[in-house]
């Protein structure tokens, strides 16, 4: 076999030459929208067929090629004028690294050692959930990940007060010290002045079947969501703090959450979609069929993501936020209709999922005894103030 030079010539890159031997390159690049990574290799003109080698040693790995995105980055070394080494970054998890090993390339996954945590966290309520958790020195993915356990019993939008507290035990992905990310909610309690005290335990009923209760073996889902909106990041230049919600009007026929355009917006329930595009003072609309004669719509939306005919199932996000139709402000107006006839979705009490069945009962009391000890401890801050004379 013959074996091309692996010159690390960079072409028309505006790159000096690399006759001088001695030198270390380093080129640092970015995946760019619509690109694959061949295209990215290519367009760095490697001389020979190295784009071709990496690739090749990369496929000797678990790279995935579809899952290269935008904004990946990769970096190529060149050392004494020739391709030494390659790698890719996805994300800290995520890295692949190809060298040179004489005439070949071999690649291989990066071993990143990740260590899983439970943390216990405590987030007190000032503005919103974000700046919570913010506050609170996590990373405010927390904030979605919470909102989503609770989003049978609490609007995120409509619910929060000041002093509010949110208390979560949580899987922590970490490396050397840093997150890299949330892992599953454990258990979590939120107390407030609006919503009065939830707490949702994490319970897998059988492999691969995982579903939220309360501490008495009740169901934490109920078959409507409390809220049409899923929780995002809202940042307070839209004035968003936690009263972003117009009054409930009776002639109004609905509920307006007042939220920034591109605002996901989920099926509060599993249904059908009957309506799904542009409809007149409406703007662009999504109604969904329920069970038991109920029906949703979704008004002024700035992207509908469903079709007419569609299934749709309950947190799928259908359409995203605008200002379409007869609006006077980014919103979404949401409307509930029982048989055909407004009904105010603020006051209806949906019924909740299937409780746990009462043979499980004993293993869901066990597995959830140390996380409701972490939900009942004394928070630090407060003992810190007792402790003070
Ligand atoms: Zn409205």
């Amino acid at each position: 076999m013959r074996v091309l030079p692996l010159a690390c010539a960079l072409l028309g890159l505006g790159i000096s030459s690399l006759a001088d031997a001695s030198t270390t390159r380093i080129l640092n690049r970015r995946i760019e929208r619509d690109e694959t990574l061949a295209h990215a290799l290519y367009a760095l003109q490697l001389s020979g067929n190295l784009a071709d080698a990496i690739i090749g040693a990369l496929q000797g790995t678990d790279f995935d090629f579809r899952r290269v995105r935008p904004g990946d980055q990769f970096r190529v070394v060149c050392r004494d004028g020739q391709v030494d080494f390659f790698d890719f970054r996805q994300s800290t998890e995520r890295q692949w690294t190809v060298r040179r090993d004489g005439d070949r390339f071999v690649g291989m996954r990066r071993a990143v050692e990740v260590e899983k945590q439970i943390a216990t966290v405590e987030l007190a309520i000032d503005t919103s959930l974000w700046d919570a958790a913010i506050a609170a020195g996590e990373d405010p993915d927390i904030a979605v990940a919470l909102a989503d356990v609770f989003a049978w019993d609490v609007d995120f939008y409509r619910d929060v007060r000041t002093h509010d507290r949110v208390r979560a035990v949580i899987e922590k992905f970490v490396s050397k010290g840093r997150l890299l990310r949330y892992g599953e909610v454990l258990a979590a309690s939120y107390e407030g002045a609006a919503v009065g005290r939830k707490r949702v335990f994490r319970y897998e009923l059988e492999p691969g079947r995982v579903s939220y209760f309360q501490q008495d073996g009740s169901s934490a889902r109920k078959t409507f969501l409390k809220s049409p909106l899923k929780y995002a990041h809202i940042t307070s230049r839209y004035g968003m703090r936690f009263h972003p919600v117009l009054k409930y009007q009776k002639a109004h026929n609905g509920v307006d959450y007042g939220t920034p355009i591109g605002t996901p917006v989920w099926a509060v329930a599993d249904g059908t979609v009957t309506r799904a595009g542009h409809f007149g003072a409406n703007g662009n609309l999504v109604c969904v069929r329920h069970m038991n004669a109920w029906e949703t719509c979704y008004a002024h939306l700035s992207k509908v993501m469903v079709s007419r005919g569609q299934r749709v199932v309950q947190k799928q996000v259908i359409a995203l936020s605008g200002n379409t139709g007869r609006s006077t402000g980014p919103h979404v107006h949401f409307a509930l209709k029982r048989n055909g006839a407004f009904v105010n979705p603020l006051t209806q009490n949906f019924p909740r999922a299937e409780p746990l069945p009462k043979d499980k009962l004993p293993d869901f009391e066990e597995t959830i005894a140390p996380w409701v000890r972490a939900l009942d401890a004394t928070p630090v801050a407060t003992l810190a103030a007792t402790a003070t004379p």
